[in-house]
């Protein structure tokens, strides 16, 4: 009975396009008749923006969200031996970066109203071994960032920031990417403010980290052909520069957009008990990359998924499986049971179409789709 001719997507890049397609053409269009195609005009312009957008001194435009987390690991000179806490509800790239410097990933479970890092359980996995911790910013909301840092610094420890979700997040008033020592930004096409391709940057206000940074995705060049360590080519393409500048400036817009969404959503399905809706903690201004809704089980959530995907409304889930269950990391020896919290969401969680061009028209339909199926 709810069955619509035209599907709501998860996310939808294209009404997005056409919203910013005369703008984005034309820096584009800057960029093909300068033929600098690899990092150049576009992209320092568009570190220079988005340093200043996350209040942070530099920002360094990188090739993917995971060369971010990679280099910055490697700025810090975190390597084999070292240990590194994060949590296992991310998306795996959180913890590739920590693999790729040969440290080993240390989890932690996540809080059972944010589904950020639990800080309390923190302390006690941190050893001589323990060189930074890595809190992820799920979902668009920052993890509780001043005891994960008060910790941090009381053990000598670096604190960076995956904020790859959470572009435009607040904590206190205070930007995600200006509240640990880095931070890690994925522009994948889907992220809040996302490229035409893959991009990603490390945010800092240390001046020897973003220097360091800037050599190591340059093949390490100190000067041309001259290297001093190992290096990448995980360097910025010109166009998705120039593409990310145009998005800069409506990504405020679009962030309240999907507050909007949030808000509505949150309104809509109060009051049922079956549904426990996302918690904007007081301190933090989310940004809603993601709308997750738990159910009560995993057989729920997959029954409500059903639902909607034959109401023709997409949905997704963000993270069916934590990495600490990922076959890829069966060598760390953890087991079912051990973070009963990231392992509840990963069953019972479902991210509900969030974008903002999605209007209150739509969002009422899909409430009401979820309610019915309550019902
Ligand atoms: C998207 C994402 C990444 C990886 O970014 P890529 O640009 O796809 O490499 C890392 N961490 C989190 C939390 C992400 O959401």
């Amino acid at each position: 009975m709810h069955k619509r001719q035209t599907a709501i997507p998860l996310v939808d890049l294209q009404s997005q396009f056409r919203s910013i397609a005369i703008e984005v053409r034309e820096a584009i269009n800057v960029v093909l008749d300068s033929s600098e195609f690899v990092l150049g005009g576009a992209v320092e312009s568009f570190e220079h923006d988005f340093a200043d957008y996350c209040s942070a001194e530099y920002s360094v435009g990188v090739s993917s969200g995971t060369a971010a987390l990679h280099l910055a690991l490697r700025a810090l000179d975190i390597g084999p031996g070292d240990e590194v806490i994060t949590v296992p509800n991310t998306f795996i790239a959180t913890v590739w970066a920590i693999s790729y410097v040969g440290a080993t990933p240390v989890f932690v479970d996540v809080d059972a109203e944010t589904y950020n890092m639990a800080v309390d359980s923190v302390e006690q996995k941190i050893t001589e071994r323990t060189k930074a911790i890595l809190p992820v910013h799920l979902y668009g909301q920052t993890a509780d960032m001043d005891p994960i840092c008060e910790l941090a610094q009381r053990y000598g420890l670096h604190v960076v920031e995956d904020a790859s979700q959470a572009h435009g997040a607040e904590y206190y008033s205070r930007r995600a990417g200006s509240l640990g020592n880095v931070a890690c930004f994925s522009f994948y096409p889907g992220k809040n403010l996302g490229a035409y391709g893959e991009a990603g940057a490390v945010v800092t206000t240390d001046q020897s980290i973003a220097e360091r940074v800037r050599q190591l995705r340059n093949h390490a060049q100190s000067e041309r052909y001259v290297h001093s360590e190992l290096g990448y080519n995980y360097r910025m393409d010109a166009i998705q520069g120039a593409v990310l500048g145009v998005k800069l400036r409506h990504l405020d817009e679009w962030n309240s957009n999907r507050r909007r969404v949030a808000v509505q959503y949150s309104q809509s399905l109060s009051g049922s008990d079956t549904i426990q809706l996302p918690v904007e903690a007081p301190h933090s201004k989310h940004v809603y990359h993601i709308y997750p809704i738990l159910l009560e089980s995993e057989k729920a959530r997959d029954s409500l998924q059903d639902r909607l995907s034959d109401a023709n409304i997409k949905t997704g889930k963000h993270y069916p499986i934590p990495v600490h269950l990922q076959q890829a990391y069966r060598w760390l020896e953890y087991f079912p049971g051990d973070f009963p919290v990231a392992e509840g969401v990963a069953k019972r969680e479902l991210s509900l179409p969030v974008y903002a061009e999605l209007t209150d028209e739509h969002v009422q339909h899909i409430a009401d789709v979820i309610s019915d199926w309550v019902g």
